[in-house]
């Protein structure tokens, strides 16, 4: 069997990819992993993306970007794949655990894990006042006007904790080491901003909250202060990570080019690799949300459907 597209990965970028390369009339193959749906998945509302005015449950979003692939005729298969070669151009070969898919071109839109912290309730807590993603989430009425916190010391720690102090009523930046690996423009605006403080030579020990059968939230985190050797106990409405992303390529074992942080290098969706594209967050570290890797699996499978045609 030789597929016109294979498109590894299920999240936004991956079933947008999906959608439009499908109704292209390109036979296309989704291998979306035993676990479908992307970082959507663990999210609750989703009210940043267009069309749903009163917001959507992020795995009914997922679920329905889902539908819309099978429903225009895509092949979607549970499978993880667990190597490529990318090596021969004419076809390419994308491998899972038990089968070998042939395809003319290819899709990766694997996204990125975002790293979490190794602490006591922090499964308890997960998507209940711990979130990786204030853009994302930062808005919900449970934590405005809350004292929030954002652990970390990178771009993205600033970003978020700048987007959450328009939110929150004070927002503290929990940083391990004494100095924030953030850039100086972001540092700049963090520091103008009266609602956030710094706290550096911190780590975070563990948070606490109510757990019943109707409500899961945060209400304290209790940190260490490294330099004075104390434990802090702050009352918090949630906490975020900002602790960086995994983007998922181990699969491809450096058959793409990635950039220091380890995401993809691309060109409006375009690897070095003719044929093989790249969408969604495993090559965007700069907005990841949901409807830039949707929009990014637009171009990927428009730029896929061009290459086939060229050929
Ligand atoms: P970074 O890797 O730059 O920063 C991660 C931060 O998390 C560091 O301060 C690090 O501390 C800290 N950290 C890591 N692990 C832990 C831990 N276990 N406990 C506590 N703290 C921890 O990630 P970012 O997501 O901030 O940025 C990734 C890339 O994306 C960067 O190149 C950044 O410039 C870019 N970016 C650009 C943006 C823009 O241009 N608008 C916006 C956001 C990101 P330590 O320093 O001690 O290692």
């Amino acid at each position: 069997m030789l597929y016109d597209v294979v498109i590894i990965g299920s999240g936004p970028a991956g079933y947008t990819a999906g959608i439009y390369s499908t109704r292209a009339g390109l036979k296309t193959l989704i291998l979306e992993g035993e676990d479908y749906g992307g970082q959507l998945m663990t999210t609750t509302d989703v009210h940043n993306f267009p069309g749903f005015p009163d917001g959507i449950n992020g795995p009914d979003l997922m679920i329905n970007m889902r539908k819309q692939c099978a429903n225009l005729g895509c092949e979607i298969l549970s499978q993880t794949v667990t190597s490529v070669d990318l090596s021969d151009h004419n076809p390419f070969h994308v491998v899972t655990p038990t089968e070998r898919y042939v395809s003319r071109s290819v899709i990766v839109a694997t996204g990125a894990t975002a790293k979490k912290l190794d602490i006591p309730s922090g499964d308890t807590f997960w998507n209940h006042g711990i979130s990786a993603c204030a853009v994302c989430d930062g808005a919900l009425p449970m934590f405005r006007n809350k004292n929030l916190v954002v652990v970390g010391g990178g771009d993205t720690a600033c970003e978020e904790a700048l987007f959450l102090s328009r939110f929150g009523r004070k927002v503290y930046i929990v940083v391990r080491s004494s100095k924030m690996r953030a850039s100086y423009r972001m540092k700049q605006e963090v520091e103008k901003n009266e609602k956030i403080v710094v706290i550096y030579n911190t780590t975070v020990i563990d948070v606490s909250g109510t757990v019943t059968n109707e409500l899961t939230r945060v209400n304290s985190v209790k940190l260490f202060d490294n330099a004075i050797e104390e434990e802090i106990e702050i009352s918090i409405g949630g906490m975020f990570y900002a602790i960086g992303h995994t983007p998922n390529t181990s699969f491809l074992n450096g058959a793409l080019k990635v950039n220091d942080a380890g995401y993809i290098i691309s060109d409006n969706t375009k690897t070095e690799i003719p044929g093989v594209f790249v969408c969604g967050d495993v090559q965007d570290y700069i907005y990841r949300q949901a409807i830039t890797a949707a929009g990014s699996g637009c171009m990927a499978a428009l730029e896929a459907e061009r290459y086939l045609m060229s050929q």
